[in-house]
């Protein structure tokens, strides 16, 4: 369409028709001076297709004047038959052109060989057809009827203007039109263009234009021409070829009429037919091979553009790839803490972060392949993390024990992911050193366990100083502080159940004079044992305290005043038959004397007890000692009186 732009409508209309009628007038003249009309070969419907071709209804016009110039006025025929034949020769091409197009678009039909088909039947076949028939019409006597005149006169009228297209519209069509893909063409030296058209148009002077064949032996010579126009179409633009193969054309009419060349034998008829033959195939196989060629032409050129983007998609990617790659890298390069990528199969790493380099000491080369495994002081712990991980696919926090490189020893906890690279199972661990927070735990444990032991010692010791508060320290019985602060509670607690309890009060029977007979360590001595005794006999509720001197008293919680008084004659009898033994092998015979009082027989509260066992005791003594006395019935009557 933009080449149209190039052609204003005005100058087309005369332009064409100018043309038609001076080509038209040429031929006409050419082949009559000849003997030869009609015209074997019609030069205007070349013309005439291609100008309906390219410049579309001023083309028509410009047509249908030139065909009225030539038949109206050259010709002088009847107004009818000029209407006639113009109206044919114009009703060819449109119809023509207006089927190509529909099949082929506007592009020149010779790329590819379903146009050249599309070219041949709608330009040579229906175009030229429909102009015969106007032939027809106006030459044969019997008007629009089936006579073999009339289909003889169609015959040769078609062929006539089938030829001329042949000859001509492929090369005025690609003239017409600036060169088409330019960038495909071969890139030729203009040397050798020109030098390729000079050597075929000598070749074809000699040939079809000086050569004399009166044996006929040189008929076929002319068809070797055909070897170098169809490498012509292979290597020059179609355009070129096909002038050059229209201007070998032209050699061998102007030969065959003028009665000269390869096709000469006889008759200049004789020779115009076997031309004609040749430039039907010469011209038939042009467009065979030029639309081979550039459809070959075409298809590399979409391979090739096919394969730029491709590349280009390649190369984006690649560059995506190595990009994102980077960013990875990047990005793990400068994780603030160590970071290791393995081969969960085998273990081997296949990247380490600088951190983790710095960490383990190492330095990951292709040359000395690493496996984690190296790194683990326990190895059953590194199969536990890849058990782990093949199993869950993540580990958190997980507390190992590690070695570097130069084999020093660390704790850390790894943090694993299980992650498919290349369609491998690999684990990315993050590597966190905490050795340090690991020996201070240690210091923090040894220090808790020193401090543990002091407490536990400070503890100790103030049991044993609470002990000593409450315990006299010669027999280890409670003493009477101990007494003091418990008896009142115990009495309470016994009270409020309606439960009785019985005090003892013990004395030594003549104990002055063991120290004076036997030293006072001696005393000391009995008073030890006797403790022993005390603190063995009582149970572990009663309270058996040293109360003063050689006399000791005993809280019997839940006891009758009965029971006490067995228990305590019991005690009595037992200290009777049981000596002391002295270090120096003296044994002591002993007795003591006993008083025993009871809550609630005589009272209920630790003074009217105490001294109630009291009275009792100085009882037994003045009873002549070695005795158990219980206190008196306790007088409530007169406790009250005394009391108000
Ligand atoms: P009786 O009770 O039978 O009337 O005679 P006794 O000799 O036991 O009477 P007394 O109460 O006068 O004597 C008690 C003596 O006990 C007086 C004191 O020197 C002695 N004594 C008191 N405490 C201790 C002691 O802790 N060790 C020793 N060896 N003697 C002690
Ligand atoms: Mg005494
Ligand atoms: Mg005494």
């Amino acid at each position: 369409m933009q080449a149209r732009a190039g052609w204003p409508r005005y100058a087309v209309v005369p332009l064409v028709a100018v043309a038609y009628w001076a080509i038209g007038l040429f031929g006409m003249h050419y082949f009559a001076r000849h003997g030869l009309m009609p015209a074997p070969i019609w030069l205007p419907s070349a013309l005439a297709f291609a100008a309906a071709w390219r410049f579309g209804a001023a083309g028509l016009a410009g047509l249908f004047a030139g065909s009225m110039a030539i038949n109206a006025v050259s010709q002088t025929q009847g107004l009818a038959d000029a209407l006639t034949l113009s109206v044919a020769n114009v009703l060819g091409p449109w119809l023509g052109v207006a089927l190509l197009k529909r099949r082929v678009g506007d592009r020149p039909p010779f790329f590819s060989t379903r146009d050249v088909w599309h070219f041949l039947w709608t330009a040579v076949g229906l175009a030229a057809l429909v102009s015969a028939l106007g032939g027809a019409l106006v030459l044969s006597d019997g008007g629009m009827r089936l006579t073999p005149d009339f289909l003889w006169v169609m015959l040769r009228w078609w062929l006539s203007d089938a030829s001329g297209t042949l000859l001509f519209a492929p090369a005025m069509m690609l003239w017409l039109l600036p060169l088409q893909r330019p960038d495909l063409l071969p890139r030729i030296a203009l040397a050798e263009r020109v030098l390729l058209a000079l050597v075929v148009l000598a070749l074809s002077f000699l040939v079809l234009g000086l050569l004399s064949n009166p044996s006929g032996l040189y008929s076929g010579l002319p068809y070797l021409l055909l070897l170098p126009i169809s490498w012509a179409a292979a290597r020059v633009p179609l355009r070129d070829a096909h002038l050059l193969a229209s201007l070998v054309s032209v050699l061998a009419i102007v030969g065959a009429v003028g009665e000269r060349g390869a096709f000469f034998v006889d008759s200049n008829s004789q020779a115009l037919t076997a031309a004609g033959l040749m430039i039907v195939s010469q011209t038939v196989i042009l467009l065979v091979v030029g639309a081979l060629v550039m459809e070959r032409r075409l298809a590399e050129d979409r391979l090739r553009v096919a394969n730029q983007s491709l590349e280009e998609k390649v190369g984006e990617r690649t560059r995506q790839l190595v990009e994102s790659e980077a960013r990875f890298k990047l990005v793990a390069d400068a994780a603030p803490f160590p970071m290791v990528m393995n081969r969960l199969a085998d273990g081997g790493v296949i990247y380490a972060n600088p951190r983790a380099e710095a960490l383990f000491g190492i330095r990951l080369d292709a040359a000395r392949p690493l496996f984690v495994q190296d790194f683990h002081v326990d190895p059953a712990r590194r199969d536990e993390v890849a058990a782990l991980l093949q199993a869950r696919g993540r580990v958190d926090e997980f507390e190992v024990e590690l070695v570097d490189g130069a084999g020093r020893r660390f704790w850390a906890l790894l943090s694993c992911q299980a992650v498919t690279l290349d369609g491998r199972r690999h684990a990315l661990t993050g590597v966190n050193d905490i050795s340090e927070r690991k020996a201070l735990e240690e210091r923090l444990h040894a220090a808790n366990a020193a401090l543990r032991r002091q407490v536990e010692e400070i503890e100790s010791l103030q049991q044993g100083l609470k002990e000593q508060a409450v315990r006299d320290p010669l027999t280890g019985l409670f003493n009477r502080r101990y007494l003091d602060e418990s008896i009142d509670r115990v009495l309470a607690h016994f009270a409020a159940l309606s439960r009785p309890v019985s005090l003892m009060m013990l004395d030594v029977d003549h104990f002055k004079q063991i120290n004076d007979c036997h030293g006072h360590g001696a005393g000391d001595r009995v008073l030890s044992s006797l403790g022993a005794l005390l603190s063995d006999r009582f149970r572990s509720g009663d309270i058996v305290c040293r109360y003063g001197g050689e006399e000791f008293l005993a809280v019997m919680p839940g006891s009758t005043l009965t029971d006490a008084r067995i228990k305590c004659e019991r005690l009595r009898e037992e200290l009777q038959r049981t000596p002391v033994l002295l270090p120096d092998g003296v044994s002591l015979g002993l007795t003591v004397s006993i008083g025993v009082a009871a809550m609630p027989d005589h009272g209920d509260d630790a003074e009217s007890l105490i001294h109630a066992a009291d009275t009792a005791l100085y009882a037994a003594k003045s009873g002549g000692r070695n005795r158990v006395c219980a206190a008196e019935p306790y007088n409530w009557r007169m406790a009250s009186r005394h009391d108000a």
